[in-house]
């Protein structure tokens, strides 16, 4: 239902607590984070914390079990498919990509049937599921993350606004939207993705509204936005009246 990411150098799981705070009206069941931190290895790891119900639940979680990371993305989840749960919250994730999804994925029961038959676990009852495994799928045979989102997004049918984390690029988010709405942020050296300017209120007052079937590449440094055919395009940075 709501959607942000973050991309900074210092800490963003209290940030990312405080714009799903801001969307609370647009309703939710269920409550998620997941950050990359740095493993024991020189490596990345997702680290993923979800909880059923208000927001308070999440924040307790995230007290006994904080989430460290200067990149990461949230959700708060108003279920379409599958139960209010902790296991069905977003975001998904394999072990090298985890997503927030918002909207319906109309195809994800052949999608969901051909990844089972792949060999494939699926988690959670959920629509979004799929997308984060269609897109690890790539991964793990070697494509980009660009590559992987030019590949599977158009294998998707429905409505979604998508923000996607993966381990092994720890410096970057990709978001996409068709059907439902999305927002790039922008910040000195920092780079934000929202449902609505008002998730980022606090944080940026720049803002660039994410056409229909645009997909964006975050940075810290900028984005790379992309139209439904991939070509690169520009979308006008607005300063949104979202007050803090
Ligand atoms: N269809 C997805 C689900 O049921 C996303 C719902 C939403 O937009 O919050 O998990």
């Amino acid at each position: 239902c709501g959607i942000i990411g973050i991309v900074s150098e210092t800490g963003v799981a209290d940030r990312l607590v405080d714009g799903l705070k801001r969307m609370e009206y647009r309703g939710y069941d269920s409550a998620g984070v997941c950050t990359l931190d740095t493993d024991n290895n020189g490596g990345h790891e997702l680290v993923r914390r979800r909880a059923k119900g208000k927001l308070e639940n999440l924040v307790a979680e995230l007290a006994g079990n904080p989430a460290p990371g200067t990149i990461g993305i949230a959700h708060t989840r108003w279920a379409t498919h599958g139960a209010p749960t902790a296991a069905n919250a977003h975001p998904h994730a394999t072990d090298r990509v985890a997503l927030v999804h918002n909207g319906i994925i109309e195809n994800y029961k052949p999608l969901r049937d051909e990844l089972v038959a792949a060999g494939r676990t699926l988690e959670s009852e959920t629509d979004s599921e799929v997308v984060a495994h269609l897109v690890s799928q790539q991964i793990e045979v070697g494509a980009s993350p660009e590559d992987a989102v030019q590949t599977v997004l158009p294998r998707l049918r429905g409505a979604f606004a998508l923000a996607i984390l993966f381990r092994d690029h720890p410096g970057m988010m990709i978001g996409a939207r068709r059907g439902s709405p999305l927002v790039v942020g922008y910040a000195e050296g920092e780079m934000f993705l929202g449902s609505d300017a008002l998730a980022l209120a606090t944080l940026t007052q720049r803002i660039a509204y994410l056409e229909e079937g645009d997909w964006v590449v975050l940075t810290r440094d900028g984005a790379e936005i992309r139209d439904t055919d991939n070509a690169p395009v520009q979308r006008e940075i607005t300063t949104s009246g979202a007050s803090a």
